[in-house]
């Protein structure tokens, strides 16, 4: 027999705690996990191997390691190895009813786009390779003529997003001079995107015209100057201002501009390709409405209404688009191949208007009936009662979708769900509940509103995606 150790001064309850001359050096442990070595590689095993037995050590020194976690030492290893594998970003269930949600990745891609990133990403391509003539080619040009085509611009450029679309436009076009822009469209769209802000990094000088809610050509016109490099109109996408308001549309503003030789900018934010009204969604401005009302340059968003990848759509003008593209800073800006690919395959899917309600994700989930999202939750509503109950209670409810994204801000698609109250009443326990759909193995996402746990499911097109986790959800309550 050993010494009398501490597990004996502290009596019988320390007994079955280890002590740290009970844990294997790591070379045993390493070699006790062979197969996690060979799978992959003495560096990370090793070193999760090492914070493993670090942290075991400390809680051995503790008294507060039960000697039977010891037996289980590979099995922990093994976990550690696979955490560590596991990216950090995860697919998760968006149920908050916000269709286009920036924190949740915006618009989803649609087939064809997951097809093709999957088929080039993997490969060599063409991105900037002229495969009539072997020679250097543009990525532009892969994606120009279709842009031109779906908008009626004669020039088209890509970048890596609306925000850099917007900087890049007004540097190459006011850098060193004055753009105008009307007090009631200063916006801020979050993540500091703020127009005063995006002109001073630009490099141009912001005149502000007009007052918040109202702001009249005459404004626009005594604005300008020998100074003045571009007038700009910004669409406020995430607000609305409302009573007495004027301002100046830009079939009015073009002219205005024009007949002082300077161009004129409009960032539509979202902008939709097509008009959405005939789904019978709110109406959002299209860039092709826009060329037609004179702008010389329209951006927009790739992956808002437009139900593609992160990207900034530049459409206009031969004369500044080819300005913005010669723009050094255009280089630091330009799209990758990843969200080219995935972007080409989506505008492809305009080709045919009367797929795109099917084609495209954003566009399909914009569009589902209500009824039929009410259908799902009666479907859904007693198995998911049976893994929360006692608990919480579950009811279907009518609810309201947003579009998202600071699109069509104040509209809302009439939408259905299921709203779980705590039995006790008591926000922590709902916040509970909120904290357990977060680690299910597919995080689910609500949202909490008036003491009830919303799930929108507007956007639960696999009904499994649910269903299969309320066996782990109903444990983790218990
Ligand atoms: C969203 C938005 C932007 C930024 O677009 P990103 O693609 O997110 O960079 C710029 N302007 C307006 C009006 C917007 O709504």
């Amino acid at each position: 027999m050993t010494a009398p150790d501490e597990s004996v001064v502290h009596g019988s309850k320390a007994q079955d705690k280890a002590a740290p001359k009970d844990l294997p050096a790591l070379d045993r442990l390493l070699r006790d996990c062979a197969p996690l070595v060979v799978e992959h590689g003495h560096t990370l095993v090793a070193a999760e191997g090492r914070a493993l037995l670090d942290a075991l050590r400390t809680r051995a020194l503790a008294g507060q390691l039960p000697l039977a976690e010891v037996a289980t030492l590979p099995a922990a290893l093994a976990a550690r190895v696979a955490a560590r594998l596991q990216p950090s970003m995860r697919a998760v269930v968006n149920l908050t009813g916000t269709v286009i949600h920036t924190n949740l990745g915006r618009a989803l891609l649609a087939d064809a786009a997951l097809q093709q990133v999957l088929a080039l990403m993997g490969s060599p391509n063409n991105l900037e390779f002229d495969l009539a003539t072997g020679s250097r080619g543009d990525r532009d040009e892969l994606i120009e003529g279709l842009l031109c085509e779906l908008t009626g611009a004669e020039a088209a450029t890509v970048v890596n997003n609306n925000a850099a679309a917007v900087l890049l436009g007004i540097a190459a076009l006011a850098r060193g001079k004055e753009a105008i822009v009307s007090r009631g469209e200063l916006v801020e769209i979050g993540g500091a995107f703020r127009m005063p802000d995006v002109m001073a990094a630009a490099g141009a000088t912001l005149v502000e015209v007009g007052t918040t809610n109202r702001t009249h050509p005459r404004d626009y016109e005594q604005a300008i100057t020998p100074r003045t490099g571009l007038v700009v109109k910004v669409h406020t996408s995430n607000y609305q201002v409302q009573g007495f308001t004027a301002s100046v549309d830009e079939a009015t503003l073009a002219p205005i501009a024009h007949r002082a030789g300077l161009p004129l900018m409009t960032d539509l934010g979202s902008g939709a390709l097509v008009d959405l009204s005939k789904w019978g969604l709110p109406p959002e401005p299209l860039p092709q409405a826009m060329l037609k009302a004179g702008c010389d340059v329209v951006t927009f968003s790739g992956d808002k209404l437009l139900g593609g990848p992160q990207a900034g759509l530049i459409v206009g003008s031969r004369e500044a688009v080819g300005r913005i593209r010669k723009f050094p800073m255009k280089r630091a800006l330009r799209l990758s191949k990843l969200p080219f690919a995935a972007l080409e395959a989506t505008l492809r899917l305009y080709l045919r208007p009367e797929r795109l309600v099917q084609d495209l994700p954003t566009l399909r989930l914009l569009t589902r009936p209500a009824e039929q999202i009410a259908a799902l939750a009666r479907q859904l509503l007693p198995e998911v009662a049976a893994a929360v109950s006692p608990r919480f209670a579950v009811e279907a409810v009518a609810l309201q979708s947003q579009i998202g994204s600071g699109s069509l801000p104040v509209e809302r698609l009439p939408s259905a769900g299921l709203a779980l109250t705590a039995a006790d009443g008591r926000g922590r326990t709902l916040e509970a509940l909120a904290t357990a759909l977060r680690e299910l193995p597919r995080p689910v996402i609500g949202r909490i509103q008036d003491d009830r746990l919303l799930l929108d499911l507007r956007c639960l097109e696999e009904p499994t995606l649910l269903t299969s986790q309320l066996g782990v959800l109903k444990e983790a309550l218990a």
